[in-house]
């Protein structure tokens, strides 16, 4: 489903990707974990072009990220098509960005109706479903600033959701929570990855990492320095690079 190929990114004289190849197939779930400035984000970043690449390939769906090939040259997807192709990668990120003027329900319909043309009463209706799918039901006619940071967070997944995404890309979704209200926002997670959805998870959350997780990586200083089943990673990691990391946060 994503297939990320020997991706190199630079910021100025910084490389922070160097060479990163990775992949998710359907409906799996792959956790990131790697210490500050590592390039967690930007790779997130680079899958639903946020940021252009400097080299490598990616491809969502089977469809190329970003470009056209067209004999063996690349050329650069004109804005509508990679808005097209945005649509079909959804992200949720450290903060909401939810649109405070909005309830949770119209925050979740604004993106079918304004981007996807969907009818104003289609859309009230599949807030409705997304909300109720997160917990929220009861919280549909809330502003942002009436709910909690955990609800607010649930209304972004929502939100995304309601674009209908293949994938969906996750940074750090958690850690701006107070600790009493990470895990329902990890229920909601754990929810989506058991319907199938196919993810990819930066999180500092080892438990969720363990137990949804099929795949964790660990990178560190731009490149995955590590791979593989979450429990064994976890337990037994063989890299000193890892057990050091491990041995901050566990
Ligand atoms: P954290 O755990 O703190 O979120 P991260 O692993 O997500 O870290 P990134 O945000 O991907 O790390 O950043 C990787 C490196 O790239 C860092 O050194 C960061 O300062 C740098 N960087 C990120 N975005 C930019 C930018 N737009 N311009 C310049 N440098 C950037
Ligand atoms: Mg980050």
């Amino acid at each position: 489903m994503v297939r990320i190929r020997s991706v190199r990114k630079r910021f100025g004289p910084l490389e922070v990707l160097r060479g990163v190849s990775l992949d998710v197939p359907d409906s799996g779930v792959v956790c990131v974990i790697g210490p500050s400035g590592s390039g967690k984000s930007t790779l997130l970043r680079c899958v639903n072009r946020l940021e252009t690449i400097d080299a490598g390939r990616i491809w969502v769906d089977g469809e190329l990220i970003g470009y056209r090939e067209v004999g063996g040259r690349l050329h650069a997807l004109p804005p509508r098509e990679l808005n097209r192709q945005r649509a079909k990668i959804g992200m949720v990120f450290q903060r909401f960005h939810l649109f405070p003027h909005r309830t949770a329900a119209e925050n979740v319909a604004e993106g079918p109706v304004t981007v996807q043309g969907m009818g104003k009463r289609q859309a009230r209706d599949l807030a409705a479903e997304l909300l109720e799918r997160v917990g929220l039901a009861d919280r549909a006619h809330h502003y942002p600033a009436q709910l909690s940071g955990g609800q607010q967070q649930r209304v972004a997944i929502a939100r995304s959701l309601a674009m209908r995404p293949k994938i969906m890309l996750f940074d750090e979704p958690t850690s701006a929570l107070d600790p009493e209200l990470v895990q329902e926002v990890l229920a909601v997670m754990r929810d989506l990855a058991e319907g199938g959805m196919t993810m990819i998870v930066v999180t500092h959350e080892m438990n969720f990492a363990r137990e949804v997780g099929d795949h964790l990586v660990f990178m560190d200083d731009g490149a995955i320095v590590e791979q593989g089943v979450p429990r064994e990673v976890l337990a037994e990691p063989r890299h000193e690079r890892t057990r050091a990391f491990l041995g901050q946060v566990l």
